[in-house]
């Protein structure tokens, strides 16, 4: 399914986690090495598996990255990259060494969800299903239209994308992965649902489109193309913003009409901007003229008129299911993800209201 997986063996698992942990944690070998009074040497055999790490140096190396030992020991399949990092690469902006520790990041959650999602039957209205690109002349436009009828959307504004995604089983890890450069980022591996990873404070118009990016890629691209990136532009232009039921609202166009539009459509004025200049609605050079207002007015980085949130829940429900039907309690729950207790908190349970037990 593009991506490749790894078996590790047990044996060598610990530098493997190891070399993750600290790109997660962005900390380095020195870093560690201070904090744990293990030589930097060894830490490095550690993590290339040249040396094995003897039990106490391995919990003193847990208790510097606030991880468990059982961590460094998870017996599970682990993930490459595989194609998402296809995607990633095309994000030029973002610097090789966050593109490292937001990946690293990405599959330590990847494992907690996949120990999550194992104990649960999830059940969903809709599936998502991929639809290969080729087979559609390239036709991204065509994609989105199929994909949006055989969700039952109505014709118009999509007013929950994340309700959306969540109902055709899809889940929404939203996190703070440490960087304003990156936005979120999808991966649909073997025997788990498409999964989305989303920074925690990316405006919500703006997120609303980088997800139905995101929903292009993972329904089109199993296989890379060409013009991956602008198709699934192409795909989420399409899915938010139909050609046939948006037409009649952008014209005639102006940037007050696509301060107007925002809240009904729930995308940013830019946008609105650029689907009415594909549409053929203006011209170039008012498409221009519009982006220059825009910049001179400040709001092409900050927009006037925010829309409201929509948040994921998803997981939420899975906690409460191990909660409430499975009995665990907070350190069963801890064991079951191999993090800290400290972490479970900050990282699932921070948004109220939601309370496991100790
Ligand atoms: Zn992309």
């Amino acid at each position: 399914m593009g991506e490749v997986e790894i078996t590790v063996e047990r044996a060598i698992a610990p530098g493997y986690y190891l070399e993750r942990e600290l790109e997660a944690r962005a900390m380095t070998q020195k870093e560690l090495a201070l904090r744990t009074s293990i030589s930097q040497g060894h830490i490095s055999k550690f993590e290339s598996g040249q040396l094995q790490v003897p039990d106490e140096q391995l919990e003193k190396i847990g208790l510097a990255l606030d991880y468990p030992t059982q961590f460094f020991f998870q017996p599970d399949r682990l993930y490459g990259l595989g194609i998402s990092s296809v995607y990633f690469r095309k994000r030029k902006t973002l610097p090789v060494f966050e593109q490292k520790r937001i990946q690293a990041q990405i599959n330590i959650l990847t494992l907690q969800l996949a120990h999550l999602l194992r104990g649960v039957d999830v059940k969903s209205d809709n599936e998502f299903f991929p639809l290969d690109i080729a087979d559609f002349n390239d036709d991204a436009v065509a994609i989105a239209q199929l994909v949006r009828a055989k969700w039952n959307l109505p014709l118009g504004p999509v007013k929950d994308l994340i309700g959306v995604i969540e109902s055709a089983g899809g889940v929404i890890v939203r996190r703070d992965f440490l960087s304003r450069k990156f936005d979120a980022q999808s991966r649909w591996l073997n025997g788990l649902p498409p999964m989305f990873f989303v920074n925690h404070d990316v405006p919500m118009d703006r997120l609303r489109f980088t997800l139905a990016h995101e929903i292009g890629h993972i329904v089109m691209h199993r296989v890379p193309t060409e013009n991956l990136e602008s198709e699934a532009d192409s795909f989420a232009s399409e899915f938010l913003m139909p050609r046939d039921e948006i037409l009649p609202d952008l014209s005639p166009f102006s940037l007050q009409r696509a301060a107007m539009l925002k809240p009904k459509w729930r995308v940013s004025i830019a946008a609105l901007i650029v689907r009415a200049h594909d549409l053929g609605v203006i011209t170039h050079s008012q498409y221009r003229r519009c982006f220059t207002q825009l910049s001179a007015a400040g709001h092409r980085t900050c927009e006037p008129v925010t829309i409201s949130d929509e948040r994921p829940s998803l997981i939420d429900q899975l906690l409460g299911v191990y909660q409430r039907d499975h009995g665990y309690s907070l350190a069963e729950m801890c064991q079951m993800l191999s993090i800290s207790e400290q972490e479970f908190q900050t990282q699932y349970l921070s948004m109220p209201p939601l309370r496991l037990r100790s």
